[in-house]
């Protein structure tokens, strides 16, 4: 298990959409560890293959204490919608208001294949929508109408950007 380096914004890497994971040996377990090792080292909420360089579908999210292992994963149903921060640790430093789904159910698999299911709402379901993204080369900024838009971490003491739970989902 090692720390690696996360692909920044501009990487093309980032952009790739990620491949369907058909073997969950090893190799796929020596992924889903870094993301786990290098999300905590950052620290981040989640991460995604794609922020190591690697087009697969498989990332990780951790909240509450909870860790979730997430292959090949699909959003099955969402409802209501939620405006609120949210980061990114591909694009360091930086915080936007995105409108997502307020609450999200996925389908995946564990490591080992077998189906799972998660729901959740709130920064889980945040986070839940924001690694799927990545998994389709889509980034939050792509969200927005402008770059303008995005606020710099600390611009003000008062603002809610510098809240820490909206720091960096992954
Ligand atoms: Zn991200």
């Amino acid at each position: 298990m090692s720390v690696r380096p996360i692909v920044m914004l501009g990487d093309p890497r980032l952009r790739l959409k990620g491949l369907p994971v058909d073997s969950f040996g090893r190799p796929l377990h020596e992924l889903l560890d870094d993301l786990a090792h290098t999300m905590r080292d950052a620290p981040g909420v989640g991460l995604a293959a794609p922020q190591l360089g690697e087009a697969v579908q498989a990332c990780v999210i951790e909240v509450s204490d909870q860790l979730h292992e997430l292959v090949n994963p699909m959003i099955v149903r969402a409802t209501g919608d939620d405006r609120d921060l949210e980061g990114c640790l591909s694009l360091p430093g930086y915080y936007a208001y995105v409108t997502r789904r307020e609450r999200v159910w996925v389908v995946a698999q564990n490591r080992f294949g077998r189906k799972i299911k998660v729901a959740g709402s709130g920064l889980l379901g945040r986070a839940l929508q924001h690694e799927l993204d990545h998994l389709e080369g889509k980034l939050f900024i792509d969200y927005l109408d402008s770059m303008d838009e995005l606020i710099p971490v600390g611009a003000s003491d008062e603002d809610e950007a510098s809240a820490v739970p909206v720091a960096a989902l992954g």
